[in-house]
């Protein structure tokens, strides 16, 4: 008789299922579009990919001791992904964020053990990034930094994972890849590979259209520190998009689909209709980066009592 083998949680990271997209099939019904669901990764966002493979290329190389903390500056959902795997893997994880982050991302983290250093919350994740070096710097044989904005092993999750996967789930037929950018880690990778394997597909990044808004995981790059992995010649086309028909998006995609999606997903698929919108016929894809329930407390889904 064969012994049962249970998988490991960090076995579950990545090979995300690729979800059709109606909501806008009436109006462009010449367009298919497709949605990696990373919610679906056990840290309940697209942050799960480059969190283990930073990790564990530190692992390999000898940056990452069992003696050291991991920490890093983070708007959450990579908080929430280093919680996991440290616990998951044994290591104490150290995270600064700014301190206006959602309840729900403070409890998560706590809840997998994590201690939290709060930055100022005027200052945003740049906030967070300059805490976060000036502590390291502070006592650097304590810390393991993977420094998600500056480590190819973030886009590289995406180059081998996000990117290979839309290719092989859409069967090569994918004409449009559009993303939004925090660390740029997904959109940089994914379409790296996708033009490797077709230099014709479309890669269309997502910004903030203005530097205060409330599209938490996105940078308005203009006024941000620009991380180092970011390569802006990978996009064909950079679109900017504004809170308000962000959150939207993502109630209608609740309401007339079932999925369950955060902020920066209904930009991402505000994005997706204007494009539809214009290129009458095509498959796009982008990405769920994460999940609606992290958002409750925001507002996002606003109460209604009919
Ligand atoms: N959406 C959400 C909700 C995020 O947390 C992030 C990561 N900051 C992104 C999108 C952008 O992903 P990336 O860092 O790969 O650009």
């Amino acid at each position: 008789m064969h012994p049962i083998r249970g998988e490991g949680i960090l076995d579950r990271i990545g090979a995300t299922p690729l979800l059709r997209i109606r909501i806008f099939e009436r109006e462009c019904p010449e367009v298919a579009i497709y949605a990696k669901a990373e919610f679906m990764n056990p840290g309940g966002s697209v942050k799960d990919r480059p969190a283990l493979r930073m990790i564990e290329e530190a692992e390999r190389s000898g940056r990452l001791t069992p003696d050291r903390i991991i920490t890093d500056s983070t708007s959450g959902n990579t908080g929430i992904a280093y919680a996991m795997i440290g616990a998951a893997k044994g290591y104490r994880v150290r995270l600064v964020m700014p301190g206006n982050v959602s309840d729900e991302r403070r409890e998560l983290v706590n809840a997998y053990g994590a201690e939290t250093v709060f930055s100022d919350p005027m200052e945003g994740s740049d906030g967070a990034i300059r805490t976060v070096r000036a502590m390291v710097a502070e006592d650097p044989n304590r810390y393991f930094m993977p420094d998600q904005y500056n480590n190819d092993a973030n886009w590289r999750a995406h180059y081998d994972g996000t990117g290979a996967e839309i290719w092989e789930q859409t069967r090569g037929t994918v004409t449009h890849f559009v993303a939004g950018l925090g660390t740029s880690g997904t959109f940089v990778g994914a379409a790296r590979r996708l033009k490797e394997l077709n230099a014709g597909v479309r890669c269309i990044s997502v910004q903030p259209s203005e530097p205060w808004h409330g599209l938490e995981g996105l940078k308005h790059m203009a006024t941000s520190i620009v991380p180092g992995i970011y390569d802006p010649a990978l996009a064909d086309e950079d679109v900017g998009i504004d809170t308000e028909p962000a959150y939207a998006v993502a109630r209608e995609l609740a309401r007339a689909e079932g999925i369950l999606a955060g902020h920066s997903s209904g930009a991402a698929l505000c994005a997706v209709r204007d494009i539809a919108r214009r290129i009458g016929q095509g498959v796009i894809v982008t990405v769920l980066a994460d999940g609606g329930d992290r958002y409750l407390s925001t507002g996002l889904y606003g109460s209604r009592r009919t």
